[in-house]
């Protein structure tokens, strides 16, 4: 029985390595989780600053034609008013030139008024792509080291999927069996150090009876409080992994 637990041991030990390795896999995509919520938000902003971006150039556009369309009545006017033969044709070109010049003028405020507002708005939509550029990069670079260190743990991992495959070899079917099920019930552990008289798995005392077989190694028993395989340990060895107390 001896023989029994120290294999078991062994297998445990390489199975909390194989449980450090999957948790760390199953961190990589809640470590791209941040910048693909970053981008996603960004994208969103951006789109839409753009739109308000794209309608104030058309804006700015159309008073800018605008305003040369204006330019040309007035200056059409104008080389009309130097050919001008009487008073009256001249007082009349004269207020048309004067309501083109205050159009030209209203016109050019409106294009100074929007291009300001355009400027503005061309700014911020500058400070959205630079985020959505650095969380492109963040995810990029994190995605990249992910790779690489996947590859390794992959590696690693079949390296001590080997190993416990031997590990296991012998040991009594049964006997892993009531391991794998602790193991699966109780937070990775299927076996817990048994000192002075408790289980340290879950420190709750054995009683005295099963401690005493225990201790002459002839069979294997159970925790009656947490389940988990009882490996005595004299107070002085304990080169098995401890449970958490509450496990
Ligand atoms: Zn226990």
């Amino acid at each position: 029985m001896q023989e029994v637990l120290r294999k078991l041991e062994q297998v445990q030990e390489i199975d909390l390595q194989i449980n450090a390795i999957l948790a760390k896999k199953a961190e990589f995509p809640k470590r791209l989780a941040e910048y693909e919520a970053s981008i996603k938000a960004s994208t969103a902003k951006f789109e839409e600053k753009k739109k308000v971006v794209d309608e104030l150039e058309k804006n700015k556009r159309q008073q800018l034609g605008a305003l040369e369309l204006n330019e040309e009545r007035a200056k059409r006017s104008q080389e009309k008013s130097e050919q001008i033969k009487t008073n009256q044709e001249f007082q009349a070109i004269q207020k048309e030139l004067e309501s083109l010049k205050k159009n030209s003028a209203t016109i050019q405020d409106n294009a100074n008024k929007v291009g300001e507002e355009l400027a503005k708005q061309q700014k911020e939509l500058g400070a959205i792509e630079a985020v959505l550029t650095e969380a492109k990069t963040k995810l990029d670079s994190e995605s990249n080291k992910i790779a690489s260190e996947s590859g390794g743990l992959e590696n690693e991992l079949k390296r001590l999927q080997g190993l416990r495959v031997s590990a296991a070899d012998g040991i009594d079917k049964r006997y892993l069996a009531a391991y794998e099920k602790t193991r699966l019930n109780r937070s990775g552990l299927g076996l817990a150090n048994a000192t002075g008289g408790s289980c340290k798995g879950c420190n709750m005392r054995i009683p005295p009876q099963i401690y005493n077989e225990l201790q002459r190694g002839t069979e294997l028993f159970t925790c009656p409080s947490c389940r988990r395989i009882l490996v005595y340990k004299d107070a002085v060895r304990t080169n098995t992994p401890e449970a958490t107390a509450n496990g």
